[in-house]
């Protein structure tokens, strides 16, 4: 049997390759480059007997750990046969990801009209709202909780 086959058949019923994977790949990539680094500094300090190599150490030894369990985690997950459960965690990570870019992206809007709309917040619930600039004194009503204030515009 070739390789390739073997490998297929290997991975049958298994998860295998998703999105959380590769995040955990990646993740776990940067920590250990980071620990590397550590480890270089552990050296460039060793002489001087200090606090810093002390301090390098100790974070060499901490992003060492994390970056491996990072590994480990991203394997379990790819060779997990439980996929039900593992695609139940991928389904939650793509949810908070989006999330995360909706935040960003919001944040990138605001800071593009910046000079047309004024961003505030409901005093009460905190819904992110906008408003047009030049309006002088205006009253809101929230459309999350129906709170009414009078913003600055
Ligand atoms: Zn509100």
């Amino acid at each position: 049997m070739k390789f390739r086959e073997k490998l297929y058949r290997f991975m049958q019923g298994r998860n295998g390759v998703d999105e959380l994977s590769k995040f955990l790949s990646r993740v776990s990539f940067g920590v250990l480059i980071l620990a590397i680094v550590f480890s270089i500094l552990t050296v460039g300090f060793a002489s001087r007997a200090s606090a810093a190599a002390y301090v390098f150490r100790v974070l060499y030894f901490v992003f060492y750990a994390v970056g491996i369990g990072l590994l480990v985690w991203c394997n379990f997950r790819m060779f997990s046969r439980n996929v039900a459960k593992r695609q139940k965690e991928n389904t939650r990570y793509l949810y908070r990801r989006q999330k995360v870019r909706r935040f960003f992206e919001n944040k990138k809007q605001a800071w593009k009209d910046r000079k047309t709309y004024r961003y505030f917040k409901c005093p009460r619930c905190g819904q992110r709202m906008r408003a047009p600039r030049g309006k002088g004194k205006i009253r809101v009503t929230c459309s999350k909780c129906t709170n009414i204030f009078i913003t600055k515009t």
